[in-house]
C-alpha cells in the first residue's frame, strides 16, 4: 500500500512532536494542568480513548465528498470536505481516519498544509488549523476492496458487468474515505459520484441531477440527514431495478442482472410493506428519511447491513428454487431487522460501541414482534426459539461468554462482539422485558426515546430511564441481573401430589460456579395431562420468580400434572430442568403432546441432556430414531433434522469402536433416507429431509442414490432440483471421492456458470479427502490470499478441514498454527473469522491441548481469534466427554 504523504519526513518529529521518542503504544500523555495532550498510537483501528478526545476537539463535522469510479483500474480517487468545527484553537494534532489508501493532498482553509499519514490515518498539525469552522480538504485514492468491507468491487463472471457497495461496520467508512470514523460524531453528507454510464448510484438520499459527462455520469445527490459514517452509503453498478411503495415512501429493490430472474420481489416488498406498516405506529415516528432502498449484493460479509435508507443483502437470501416457509420467513426477519435500525441505530445512534448490543438486541427483537403481529407467518415466536434463543443459550454457556454490557476498548474489540450474546441473549431479554413492565408501558418507553433522542446518539442509561420512566419502574437491579452479569440459570420445578391435585409447588433456581447470579422474571407454568389419547395443556400459570427458591402458592388445588413445563411458551431466558416424572412422560408420549411449541422445547431439551453430556450418545439417537418419524410439525422435524446432522457429525470422531461407528452413522442416514422417501410431494418437511441426506450421506448406497437423483436417474416426486440443490449433491460426491466427481464439477461449471456456482466449486474441491486438495488450498488461504476474494478463501476454509477428516488436518497443523502470529499481526478482522475457520473439531485430548497451547503460548491475539479458537477448544472438549459417556453406557 502507498504511503504518499508529500512532508512526511520533515513533519515526523514537528507535527506529532510528543510521539517523538516514546513508545508508540502509548496513547494518551496527560501534561497535567490544562489541556490533555493526545498521540494517537500508530496502529489500525481507532481507541475508545482517543475517540473521546476527539469528541473532545471536533465540535461538528459535515462532509461533502466526489468520488470517480471505474470498472477497469483497481483503485478509485476522491475527495473530501469535512466542514468542521473545532473546539477552540486547537493545541495538537487533528488526526483523520483513513485506512490503507495514499493521500495526494491536504488543504485546510484553502490553504495546502503539511501532513503525515501512517496508512491507518493522516495527521495535520495544530498551527494549521484555527478555532471554530475550518474546511479540510483532502485529495486521496484507495484501492477498491476484495473483502466485503470497505468499498467492495465484483465482477459478475457469467456477463462480465462491474457492481460495488459499502459495508462498514464497525470501522471501514474510513476506507471510502478519510473522516472521524466514530458513530458520535454525525454528519450530513453530500455527495456526488462519476461512474460509467449504464450504472445506477445509490446512497442515503436520490439523487437531484444525472449529467452526462462524456463516457461517464455525474450523479449529484443532495445533502443528507444527519448521521454515524458507519451507515453511509455507496452503491453502484447496473443493477435490475424493481419499484414500489408503501404508505408513500419510494421502495426500490435491486440485484445483479444475472440473479434478478431468481428474485421475488413480490415477497421482498410485501415483506417491506408490512413492516412499515408495523414500525411507523409502534414507534409513533413517521420512517425518518426520505427513501428505501434495499440492495442484493455479492460477496457479503453479514446477513444484512442497516445502511441509512439504502440496506444491503447478502445474496444468500435468494434461492434459486422454490424457498421453504421457513426460508421465506428467514426473510421477512432479515427485512423487518434492517427496518428496525432505521429509527434504532440510524436514527437514534449508540454513542460508542459498547452499546452495540443495543442496537442489535433491539432489532433482534422488533423483526421477530413485527412478525409475530403482522405477518402471515403464525410461528414466529416457535421460530425465534428455534433459532435466536438456541444461539443465545449456547453461547451463553460458552467460556466466552460475558455480560451484554461490557466494556469495548477499540474497533477490534467491537468486531469480536457481534455474536449469540449481543444479538441472541440481549434479544431474548429484551423479549422478557413486556412481559415485566406490561407491553405498552415498554412501547411507551421506547417510543418516547426515540423522540427526544432524534439525529443524536444515546447510551445505556438513556434506554433504560425512559423505559423506567414510562413504566414507573426503577430498573437498576433488572439492569444490573441482567445486563451486566453473563451466565444462563437453571429453572427446575418440584410438586407434590395428594389426591390427584398439586399440594405444593416449588420453583428452583441455580446458576453456574462461575456466574452464580440469581435473576427475577416472568414465566408461566405448564400444566399437563392425557386426555382420550392426548397430552392436554389443561393449565396455564403466570408466576414471577426470584432467588434460589419460589413457592407458588397459586398452583396448589390443580390436578397433578403429567408433565409440568416450567417455561411454558418461552416466555423466560432460562435453561430447563424438567423433573424425572415429566422427562419419563414426555419419553413415553412426545407424539401425543398436543402442542407443537411444547413438543419443540421438549426436543430441544433431550438434546441439551446429550449434549451436556448427561445422556449418553447411543440412547439419544434410538430415541429420535423410533420417535421422531410420526412427527409433522415443520418445526420440529426441522430441530430434528438438525440434531440428527449434529449427532452424526460428532459420530464422526467419538472415541468408540469403528464397526458401532458405522452401525449408528448407517441408521442415521438410513432414517433420514426413508423420511425423505415418506415425506409429502413438495412439501417443506421433504425440502428438510433432503438436505440432511446430504449431510449425512455416506455408505455406497446412499452415495449411488445421490449421484441418481443428480443424473436424473431417480426422481424424488415434487422435490425440484434446482441449481444449489445440485450442488449439494455434487459437494457429497467430492467429500466420499465418489464416482466421476472431479467430471461431476466440470459438468455443472459448463451448465451454471454463476458467481455461487464458482463458490461451490471451490467448496466440493476443497472438501475432498486427498493432501493435494488440502495442500492446494491452504496454500491459497495462508500464502496466496491476495489473489482471492475473501468470499473464495471463505468457501475452502470453511470446507477444508470437516469432521470426518482430521487426520487430514493432523498433517497440516503445523503449517496452519505457525501462520498464525503472521495472522494475527496483519490480516483484517474478516479474515482472521475466515482464518479460524481452519480449526475442526478436534475430539480428542491432543486436539483440546494444541489449542491450549495456542491461547497459553503468550502471544497477544486478536479478540475475535482468541474467541473463536476458545470456544473450538470448548467443543472439543465436549466431545471428549461425550465419548466417555458413551463408552461407559451400555451397548444397545
Ligand atoms: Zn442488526
Amino acid at each position: 500500500m502507498n504511503r504518499n504523504g508529500k512532508f512526511t519526513a520533515v513533519l515526523l518529529c514537528s507535527a506529532i512532536l510528543v510521539a517523538c521518542g516514546q513508545d508508540a503504544d502509548q496513547e494518551l500523555v496527560a501534561p497535567g494542568a490544562g489541556q490533555e495532550t493526545v498521540v494517537r498510537a500508530q496502529v489500525p483501528g481507532l481507541s475508545e480513548d482517543y475517540a473521546k478526545l476527539r469528541k473532545q476537539q471536533v465540535a461538528s463535522v459535515d462532509y461533502r465528498l466526489s468520488v470517480t469510479l471505474d470498472a477497469e483500474r483497481d483503485h478509485f480517487s476522491g475527495q473530501v470536505i469535512a466542514d468542521t468545527r473545532l473546539n477552540g484553537k486547537p493545541t495538537q494534532p487533528l488526526t483523520v481516519d483513513f485506512s490503507g489508501g495514499s493521500v495526494d493532498s491536504v488543504r485546510v482553509n484553502d490553504r495546502e498544509v503539511p501532513f503525515t499519514y501512517n496508512d491507518y490515518f493522516i495527521s495535520i498539525a495544530p498551527e494549521y488549523l484555527r478555532a471554530g469552522e475550518n474546511a479540510i480538504a483532502i485529495r486521496y485514492q484507495h484501492p477498491y476492496s476484495t473483502d466485503g468491507s470497505g468499498l467492495h468491487r465484483f465482477r459478475d463472471p457469467e456477463d462480465g458487468n462491474v457492481y460495488m457497495y459499502t459495508d462498514f461496520e464497525p470501522y471501514d467508512a474510513n476506507r471510502l474515505f478519510p473522516h472521524f470514523d466514530q458513530p458520535n460524531l454525525k454528519a450530513h453528507y453530500t455527495l456526488d459520484v462519476t461512474a460509467p454510464k449504464d450504472w445506477t448510484i445509490i446512497t442515503s438520499v436520490r439523487e437531484e441531477k444525472v449529467e452526462e459527462k462524456g463516457d461517464k455520469k455525474l450523479w449529484q445527490f443532495p445533502q443528507s440527514a444527519k448521521f454515524s459514517s458507519y451507515i453511509f452509503s455507496l452503491h453502484a453498478g447496473p443493477f435490475r431495478v424493481w419499484e414500489d411503495e408503501a404508505d408513500g415512501i419510494p421502495l426500490r429493490l435491486m440485484a445483479r442482472r444475472t440473479l434478478a430472474e431468481y428474485v421475488k420481489p413480490e415477497d421482498w416488498f410485501k415483506f417491506t410493506k408490512q413492516s412499515f406498516e408495523f414500525f411507523q405506529p409502534y414507534f409513533d415516528i413517521d420512517y425518518p428519511f426520505v427513501k428505501y432502498d434495499q440492495v442484493i449484493v455479492p460477496d457479503f460479509n453479514a446477513g444484512a447491513m442497516e445502511n441509512v435508507a439504502a440496506v444491503t443483502f447478502n445474496e444468500a437470501y435468494v434461492s434459486r428454487g422454490e424457498k421453504t416457509e421457513a426460508q421465506r420467513m428467514r426473510l421477512a426477519n432479515v427485512i423487518a431487522h434492517e427496518m428496525a435500525h432505521m429509527w434504532f441505530g440510524d436514527l437514534v445512534t449508540m454513542n460508542w460501541w459498547d452499546d452495540l448490543w443495543l442496537n442489535e438486541s433491539f432489532a433482534t427483537y422488533m423483526a421477530n414482534l413485527s412478525l409475530a403481529r403482522n405477518s402471515e407467518f403464525k410461528n414466529a415466536w416457535e421460530n425465534f426459539y428455534l433459532g435466536t434463543k438456541q444461539w443465545a443459550y449456547r453461547a451463553d454457556q460458552l467460556p466466552t461468554t460475558h455480560a451484554i454490557q461490557l466494556p469495548v476498548h477499540n474497533t477490534d474489540e467491537a468486531f469480536a462482539n457481534f455474536d449469540g450474546i449481543t444479538y441472541g441473549k440481549g434479544g431474548s431479554i429484551l423479549k422478557q422485558l413486556p412481559y415485566y413492565l406490561g407491553e405498552e408501558k415498554f412501547r411507551l418507553g421506547v417510543s418516547n426515546y426515540l423522540k427526544d433522542l432524534s439525529y443524536r446518539n444515546s447510551t445505556l442509561d438513556d434506554f433504560m430511564g425512559h423505559l423506567g420512566k414510562a413504566a414507573d419502574k426503577d430498573l437498576q437491579q433488572w439492569q444490573q441481573q441482567w445486563l451486566y452479569q453473563p451466565g444462563l440459570n437453571t429453572l427446575s420445578a418440584q410438586f407434590q401430589c395428594d389426591n390427584g391435585k398439586v399440594a405444593g409447588l416449588t420453583l428452583t433456581q441455580t446458576g453456574p460456579e462461575e456466574y452464580p447470579t440469581l435473576r427475577e422474571q416472568r414465566t408461566q407454568l405448564g400444566f399437563y395431562n392425557l386426555e382420550g389419547g392426548s397430552m392436554v395443556l389443561k393449565e396455564i400459570l403466570p408466576v414471577m420468580y426470584s432467588g434460589a427458591s419460589t413457592d407458588v402458592a397459586a398452583a396448589k388445588g390443580l390436578d397433578c400434572p403429567q408433565i409440568l413445563n416450567p417455561n411454558e411458551g418461552d416466555w423466560a431466558f432460562v435453561k430447563v430442568n424438567l423433573d424425572s416424572t415429566s422427562v419419563d412422560n414426555m419419553k413415553r408420549h412426545i407424539n401425543d403432546i398436543e402442542k407443537p411449541f411444547t413438543r419443540l422445547m421438549l426436543w430441544q431439551n433431550l438434546y441439551d441432556s446429550f449434549y451436556d453430556g448427561k445422556l449418553p450418545l447411543n440412547q439419544y439417537l434410538h430415541f429420535v430414531l423410533e420417535n421422531a418419524g410420526t412427527e409433522r410439525d415443520i418445526n420440529v422435524i426441522r430441530l430434528v433434522a438438525r440434531h440428527l446432522g449434529s449427532t452424526f457429525r460428532y459420530l464422526n470422531q467419538v472415541d468408540m469402536n469403528e464397526s458401532r461407528r458405522e452401525e449408528l452413522q448407517l441408521a442415521i442416514e438410513t432414517f433420514v433416507w426413508q423420511q425423505l422417501q415418506q415425506s409429502e410431494a413438495g412439501s417443506d418437511a421433504q425440502k428438510t429431509w433432503f438436505g440432511t441426506f446430504t449431510d449425512v450421506a455416506k455408505s455406497d448406497g446412499a452415495l449411488a442414490n445421490a449421484r441418481d437423483l443428480l443424473l436424473g436417474e431417480r426422481k424424488l416426486d415434487g422435490l425440484t432440483l434446482d441449481p444449489d440443490r445440485r450442488w449439494d449433491l455434487i459437494y457429497l460426491q467430492n467429500a466420499h471421492l465418489y464416482s466421476d466427481y472431479q467430471q461431476a464439477i466440470d459438468r455443472e461449471l459448463a451448465r451454471d456458470n454463476s458467481d455461487r456456482a464458482q463458490l461451490k466449486a471451490i467448496a466440493s474441491e476443497a472438501v475432498r479427502p486427498l493432501p493435494e486438495a488440502k495442500a492446494k488450498w491452504l496454500q491459497n488461504i495462508l500464502e496466496h490470499r491476495e489473489d482471492f476474494k475473501l468470499s473464495q478463501l471463505r468457501y475452502a476454509a470453511d470446507n477444508l478441514f470437516p469432521a470426518s477428516q482430521v487426520t487430514l488436518y493432523d498433517d497440516n497443523a503445523e503449517q496452519i498454527i505457525s501462520a498464525i502470529g503472521a495472522v494475527n499481526a496483519t490480516a483484517s478482522p474478516e479474515y482472521i473469522g475466515t482464518f479460524t475457520d481452519l480449526f475442526p473439531l478436534n475430539c480428542s485430548e491432543a486436539g483440546v491441548q494444541q489449542l491450549t497451547a495456542i491461547l497459553e503460548g503468550g502471544e497477544q491475539l486478536n479478540p475475535l481469534m482468541e474467541k473463536s479458537l476458545k470456544n473450538r477448544r470448548y467443543d472439543n472438549q465436549r466431545c471428549v466427554d461425550m465419548g466417555q459417556l458413551l463408552a461407559h453406557a451400555s451397548a444397545d
